[in-house]
């Protein structure tokens, strides 16, 4: 599914150099590096704060409790997500009320948003899934007129850009209050163990982010607010900061191969190819199509058998997690969740992705004979 290890041998020496650059100054937890790495995070992003924290669940964490989020609260979000969107509501005490997702976007569907507001909302979470914005033009309008912040999940779009109709524009995580993002090996910026950020250009909010990050501390061993230890390493700074220099050409990779994927299967029947939403740029965290459901775990397992990896992102949506019982979501409330969970194939999506290797992969879905069934 993915290549750390050819793309990490192409920058070698520039990675050798930053970690045994670590090595000497010997500042393995905050520093230089993580320093210098927060400000070219903000410098590519647009965003006026970058604050690195631990991962980017502890990302979405901060950025909840730095609005007070806590018990009586609700937290507008979506399942169809990786599951720390929803469960860092609940661990902060609050319910997490899920909607059901766009059809070809699978993105929230902000209609569904604004019914879901009461008096208690806090916040509104839309999840830039796959490598694509959510609908930022509806969810902004939605919060400018309620007063309710957002916080954009952007682990799997960091340099994804929105244009919107009405000319609102802005790089993802940085349209509303806050934006949180993570740096796991995966994501499309990826260190060599755990990161994550928040970014804001609200200074008020930045600043309170930042305490809460560094157990609530305004100054040495003085705590002003309970907070939790979250922190980059110094190592890992150094490493975002080699890739994060490759991070367009890298996009730019994985969106030439979005292209010939998209191209191959043309004659494909019964695949249907990634949707874009003509107002986001998409930046194909991954590359997910959507088959005939009666067939996906055949067509999954004939692919197996053939060496090609697969992805199911994600077979359980939100509101059918057991961790979630408590909350008693209604399950005919999220068919489209539902219908996705059932049908959605991701493909190998990577940096160094080959035009051969995709004609194998390509080559073994239409193999699969059930497939025009
Ligand atoms: C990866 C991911 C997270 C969590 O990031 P970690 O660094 O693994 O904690 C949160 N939300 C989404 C949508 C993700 O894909």
């Amino acid at each position: 599914m993915v290549d750390l290890v050819g793309q990490h041998a192409k920058i070698q020496p520039e990675l050798d150099a930053a970690i045994s650059g670590v090595l000497k100054t010997g500042a393995f937890v905050k520093g230089p590096e993580v320093k210098a790495f927060s400000e070219e995070l903000a410098a590519f992003t647009g965003s006026t704060h970058v604050i690195p924290c631990g991962n980017g669940t502890d990302a979405l964490q901060i950025a909840m409790m730095a609005l007070d989020i806590g018990p009586g609260d609700e937290v507008i979000t979506t399942g169809f997500t990786f599951i720390s969107t929803v469960e860092v509501v609940a661990l902060m005490g609050a319910k997490p009320v899920l909607v059901d997702v766009h059809p070809d976007t699978f993105t929230i569907d902000p209609e569904q948003v604004e019914q879901a507001i009461t008096p208690r909302t806090k916040a509104i979470v839309p999840v830039h899934l796959f490598g694509q914005m959510a609908d930022m033009d509806a969810l902004m309008e939605i919060s400018v007129r309620t007063g309710i912040p957002i916080i954009e999940d952007n682990a799997q779009a960091i340099g994804a850009a929105w244009c919107g109709v009405d000319g609102l524009h802005g790089q993802s995580g940085t349209m509303g209050l806050m934006g949180t993002t993570s740096f796991f090996p995966s994501k499309n910026l990826g260190c060599m163990g755990d990161g994550g950020a928040v970014t804001s250009s609200d200074d008020a909010v930045a600043e309170r982010c930042r305490q809460i990050a560094n157990h609530g501390m305004s100054r040495q061993y003085h705590h002003d607010v309970v907070g939790i230890n979250s922190r980059l390493d110094g190592l890992q700074a150094a490493i975002l900061r080699v890739k994060l220099r490759h991070l367009r050409s890298y996009i730019s990779a994985r969106q030439q191969a979005a292209a010939r994927y998209d191209e191959m299967l043309s004659d494909v029947q019964g695949v249907q190819i990634p949707v874009r939403e003509y107002r986001s740029s998409h930046v194909f965290h991954q590359y997910t199509l959507k088959v005939n459901p009666t067939h996906r775990d055949a067509l999954r397992a004939h692919l197996s058998q053939a060496g090609v990896p697969t992805g199911v992102y994600y077979p359980v949506p939100g509101h059918a997690q057991k961790a979630f019982e408590q909350f008693q979501y209604d399950a005919r409330k999220f068919p489209v969740s539902d219908a996705l969970a059932a049908s959605v194939l991701s493909l190998p999506m990577h940096t160094e992705l080959t035009e051969e290797q995709q004609h194998f992969i390509v080559d073994s879905i239409r193999n699969f004979v059930d497939i025009n069934k």
